[in-house]
């Protein structure tokens, strides 16, 4: 049966390369890189040459690049490290829509003593940039805006939520969440000035396991993880030297035409389906704003599980909302936050792209969704 992956934001096939990296370190590079003897320094030296290339491709040169075990460990880092070095209560700013990866920790940063306030999303999942200059003044210690959603492929103002932190807040930190950006949307990080940026390797073919969080040079932060002082003391623990090399090489061997490869495939898909069922509709911004590898649509009044099932049966994988929340919520809090209503939310398919499909395969997949929809649609009661 033809088999159609298109559930890439949740987690990535590791591509060739990377599985030959991560088999060359497992049986010749598997030593301890804080050992003194010369392959274990050959390790170290790989080491660092993945910090200067996963540092590069954010444009972010001659900033720092800690490891850690994933992209969730990179937000954490960054926001309680950020905290931890901050004396007085002031507020955190966390985007609306934010990954349970940063929105999670709302609870704990409170406990601390610091004031959570949530800044709001437009329809399309856009945060209100004129609400964000409303609740910026010099005791924010700390903005944490997304770069791309995980849902809806919506690009946040990173430069306006820098320009507005620099006029009204000096004393703000600014975090990116770049899990679904990096690689994918450009980002200059040195240009932004944005002082922490997490990554995740599994969602860019390399393999689970592995994170990383740039973070510019004279911010400070303090370690969440203490004991053997890896990682200039910010990540304790014997770095994961197979992941770290196979993060290395997923940057390396990312197509570079990738992005424009997935807009175009995203673009078709969007305008085949379009055609073939005229009501459905596009949850998020319009389709050349958004990412190039997310995709989400109402297939109203099919709710996103039957057709979910529906087209694992043909072989192909997407998912209802995102991947974490999928099992525990029915309706996304992204889409409700952008104001869908409850029936439109609760039939949101997304579909996320990788660089390699092909035109026959977008064609199945249409094929299989106008059968579905069509098929479905008299049985559905609401
Ligand atoms: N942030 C975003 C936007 C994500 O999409 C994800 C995973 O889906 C994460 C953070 C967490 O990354 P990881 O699975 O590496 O912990």
């Amino acid at each position: 049966m033809t088999e159609v992956y298109l559930d890439n934001s949740a987690t990535t096939r590791p591509s060739q390369a990377v599985i030959a990296a991560v088999q060359k370190c497992l049986t010749e590079e598997w030593f301890n890189p804080s050992a003194l003897y010369r392959p274990a320094m050959m390790a170290q030296k790989q080491i660092d040459r993945v910090r200067s290339e996963v540092a590069s491709a954010a444009g972010a040169q001659n900033q720092q690049v800690i490891f850690t075990s994933c992209g969730t460990e990179a937000d954490n880092l960054a926001i309680f490290g950020c905290l931890r070095n901050r004396r007085k209560p002031g507020k955190v700013l966390l985007l609306q829509t934010e990954h349970p990866a940063v929105l999670s920790c709302a609870q704990e940063i409170e406990r601390l003593g610091h004031t959570v306030q949530l800044i709001p999303v437009d329809s399309v999942g856009r945060l209100k940039l004129d609400q964000l200059e409303a609740m910026l003044d010099e005791t924010v210690h700390l903005i944490c805006v997304m770069q791309v959603n995980n849902e809806t492929g919506t690009i946040q103002p990173l430069e306006e939520v820098a320009a507005l932190r620099n006029r009204l807040a000096p004393n703000a930190a600014i975090h990116v969440d770049g899990v679904q950006g990096f690689l994918r949307v450009p980002l200059s990080f040195n240009r932004l000035g944005i002082q922490s940026y997490a990554i995740s390797g599994h969602k860019i073919h390399a393999m689970k396991g592995i994170g990383a969080l740039i973070v510019q040079k004279g911010h400070r932060l303090a370690p969440i993880l203490l004991g053997g002082g890896q990682e200039n003391g910010l990540r304790s623990g014997t770095e994961n030297v197979p992941g770290i090399l196979s993060l290395g090489e997923a940057v390396r061997s990312y197509p570079s035409d990738g992005a424009a490869r997935m807009a175009k495939w995203k673009k078709a898909l969007w305008e085949q389906l379009n055609a073939a069922l005229p009501g459905i509709r596009l949850n998020g911004p319009a389709i050349e704003d958004g990412a190039p590898h997310i995709l989400n649509i109402s297939f109203q009044p099919v709710r996103s599980q039957t057709m979910l099932f529906a087209l694992e049966g043909d072989g192909i994988y997407v998912s209802a909302g995102s991947a974490c929340a999928s099992k525990k919520q029915k309706i996304s809090p992204v889409l409700s936050a952008m104001g869908l209503d409850t029936q439109r939310a609760d039939c949101a398919i997304r579909f996320s792209l990788s660089p390699d499909l092909t035109d026959e395969q977008r064609d199945y997949v249409v094929d299989r969704l106008v059968y579905h929809v069509t098929a479905l649609k008299p049985f559905t009661r609401r």
